[in-house]
């Protein structure tokens, strides 16, 4: 293939190739590789007389009169003609195209492509698109930008695969016939111009294999690198006197997973562990299990969290539980004064701070250790592979920790994560009772607002969780208002509290600790409350609107209660009429197990959206999909692991250009 600029191609010069890098496309080789996002078929056309009324369809039909002007008013002008197809007449009618209808010749074959309405006598079709049988091929679609028209691209990508000459295929024979796989030459011809939807299949079968391939040799590489290198081996395990300065007892799960670390630790490669456990099931106390046991080796930790609440959240909780027993922590995150950082920054590179917690500011340049052994990541999926790899370059070589409530299959969770080992929160802490879950219409609402008051009256307290809706006023006024309101009505005897994103970051520590305290009983909210808060003391949650919300975001919602012994109760106030919306709060209703609620989300709303807005942390994929494709994804992963068998660095020739690809997605950090 060729690296040439795409200003090789005729008709492409400056501007052009400036559109075509909107698209990412900047080489003759990325234009090959710039597949159609969707086809259309005109190669399988039918005659009009199998058609039924009003159906958009594909025909092949003879023109049988030349177009006639019609002009109708200023500025609209219609061509009307016949053809004929099947032995049906078809009235055919074009818009404002003088060129298109003069192009049209009488006797002469086309394909037309639009809907096919019944008239009196004739049959009718408006606007079709129009092309010569000649043409009918399957014709890609491309993802466009303003200035690139779909013929353009087309014709240049037609260009390229004429003077690509040979295409050297990255993988080897003996791969591709082991796993049935076409060549990259007919794999490229047939993405961009299949002769039959079959073989589109095949060569994107090829395309997908390859791409999964090149991901998951990535992704190993990465690790070995990482593996390959001694870590900070620890050599004396504290967790045991770490659960004494506990005011609770830990679970065996907590237990277990916490024992499984620190062997982890006491090894010479560096640990690389997921600690999966559904909300509640108390996965902070085992990163401070962890955290403890890596203080008292004298090694330091970082503990880098999505949100400020949260960082604020567990240096509260973590700083109580760990000052106890002589460790040092601190919170580093982006609102901190410049004087505060620059101070909290020289006691990191001193090492005078044991256990440090942060959100991105962790990963900030100037943020330097004296020796950090310890990275853990919570919420990991919201971190990509790049700021986790930043922050472990921080240290030599450190232990790697990740904490998730997002139940992923393994295969996925390899892909994401790397070669890590899993340890499983499958228990949840003694004396937790199943959170009762309602759906009630807006009608209740005066109902709901008076059970709340119930809870708060018996010394508990309440979220209500608006989402950001744009009405008239800013989406943030309408919370505002909505806290307003109550404080004002229904809640004037009670303390509502209020926090969204936008909050200056003081004020919000201020609310969140006023809640945790005890200071607020009611608090309003938007989702920013939906990772990881944790205020045991709160029994009841209600949602408002909640058919905006995903199931999984629900559940996380949901999780902000029941972490404490208090029976709770969560309402989801919604008029939503539509099945969908309907089916995920009974699903919500029903079930109380993440994994289950996992599930029931892929079915209800596809894969897609799966990991929809999620970063998970992976590069960018051109045309594997890894929901749909993940049968593929499974054969590409044992191929990744029989090349690097046989060729550990990719030094072969015979790798050559697969190790160039692969090189090509690893982040520069660990390259
Ligand atoms: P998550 O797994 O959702 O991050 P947390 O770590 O925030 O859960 O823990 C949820 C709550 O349960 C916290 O209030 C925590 O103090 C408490 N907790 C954790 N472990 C136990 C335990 N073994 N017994 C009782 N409470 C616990
Ligand atoms: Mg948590």
């Amino acid at each position: 293939m060729t690296g040439k600029s795409i200003t090789n191609l005729k008709g492409v010069g400056e501007k052009r190739a400036i559109l075509f890098e909107k698209l990412g496309v900047d080489t003759i080789d990325a234009l090959l590789r710039f597949y159609p996002r969707d086809y259309e078929d005109f190669s399988n056309a039918t005659t009009a007389d199998f058609v039924p009324a009003d159906t958009v369809c594909t025909i092949k039909a003879t023109i049988t009169s030349s177009f006639k002007e019609h002009f109708i008013r200023k500025g609209m002008v219609l061509y009307k003609g016949k053809a004929e197809s099947g032995g049906v007449i078809i009235q055919i009618t074009i818009f404002n195209n003088k060129f298109a209808a003069a192009n049209l010749k009488v006797g002469e074959k086309y394909i037309l492509r639009g809907k096919l309405s019944e008239g009196f006598t004739v049959r009718n079709m408006s606007s079709p698109e129009i092309i010569p049988a000649k043409n009918a091929y399957i014709r890609p679609i491309y993802r466009l930008t303003e200035g690139l028209p779909a013929y353009f691209v087309e014709k240049c990508v037609r260009q390229a695969l004429s003077t690509c000459g040979d295409i050297r295929d990255p993988l080897p024979l003996w791969v591709r016939e082991k796993y049935n796989l076409c060549d990259l030459k007919f794999a490229i011809r047939n993405i961009h111009f299949p002769g039959s939807m079959k073989d589109m299949q095949t060569a994107r079968n090829r395309l997908v294999f390859e791409e999964l391939l090149v991901l998951s040799m990535g992704m190993s590489l990465m690790r070995h690198k990482i593996r390959a290198r001694t870590g900070m081996q620890i050599s004396n395990d504290f967790s045991c006197e770490f659960a004494s300065t506990l005011p609770f007892q830990l679970t065996n799960a907590q237990k277990r997973s916490i024992s499984e670390c620190i062997a982890d630790m006491k090894k010479s490669v560096p640990m690389n562990r997921l600690i999966q456990g559904d909300v509640g099931s108390g996965k902070t106390a085992v990163a401070a299990g962890v955290m403890y046991t890596a203080a008292k080796n004298g090694l330091q930790s970082a503990l880098m969290v999505p949100t400020e609440i949260l960082a604020e959240q567990h240096y509260r909780s973590l700083n109580n539980l760990l000052k106890k027993s002589g460790i040092k922590t601190a919170l580093l995150t982006g609102s901190l004064k410049l004087k505060e950082k620059k101070e909290i920054h020289a006691r990191l590179k001193s090492g005078e701070i044991d256990v440090v917690i942060g959100t991105h500011a962790l990963i900030s340049e100037t943020v330097e250790f004296k020796n950090l052994g310890l990275v853990i990541t919570d919420e990991q999926h919201r971190f990509g592979v790049e700021q986790r790899s930043i922050l472990a370059s921080k240290g030599n070589h450190p232990h790697i920790m990740v904490m998730s409530a997002t139940p992923i299959p393994r295969t996925l969770a390899l892909m994401i994560y790397g070669d890590l080992d899993i340890s499983v929160l499958d228990e949840v802490p003694a004396g937790r009772q199943k959170i009762e879950t309602y759906a009630v219409g807006s009608d209740k609402r005066q109902r709901v607002y008076n059970y709340i008051k119930k809870h708060i009256d018996s010394g508990r307290q309440g979220y209500i969780v608006c989402p950001l809706v744009e009405e008239n006023d800013s989406p943030l006024a309408a919370v505002e208002k909505y806290a307003e309101n109550l404080q004002r009505g229904p809640f004037k005897s009670y303390r509502v509290g209020l926090i969204h994103g936008k909050i200056k970051s003081a004020q919000k520590d201020a609310v969140m600790q006023a809640f945790a305290h005890g200071d607020i009983d009611l608090l309003v909210s938007t989702t920013v409350i939906e990772v990881g808060v944790d205020v045991p003391n709160a029994a009841i949650i209600v949602i408002e609107n909640a058919e905006r919300f995903g199931l999984s975001q629900l559940h996380q919602l949901r999780g902000r209660v029941g972490r404490g012994q208090y029976k709770s109760t969560c309402i989801l106030i919604s008029d939503a009429q539509n099945k969908e919306a309907v089916s995920r709060l009974s699903v919500m209703c029903k079930e109380s197990d993440g994994f289950k609620i996992a599930d029931e989300d892929l079915k209800l709303r596809g894969p897609g959206d799966f990991f929809g807005n999620r970063q998970h942390g992976l590069p960018e994929l051109k045309i594997a999909d890894l929901m749909t494709d993940m049968s593929v994804l499974n054969k590409a992963q044992a191929c990744a692991k029989d090349i690097l068998y046989k060729d550990p660095m990719l030094k072969s020739e015979e790798f050559s250009s697969l190790c160039d690809i692969v090189k090509n997605i690893i982040p520069a950090q660990t390259n």
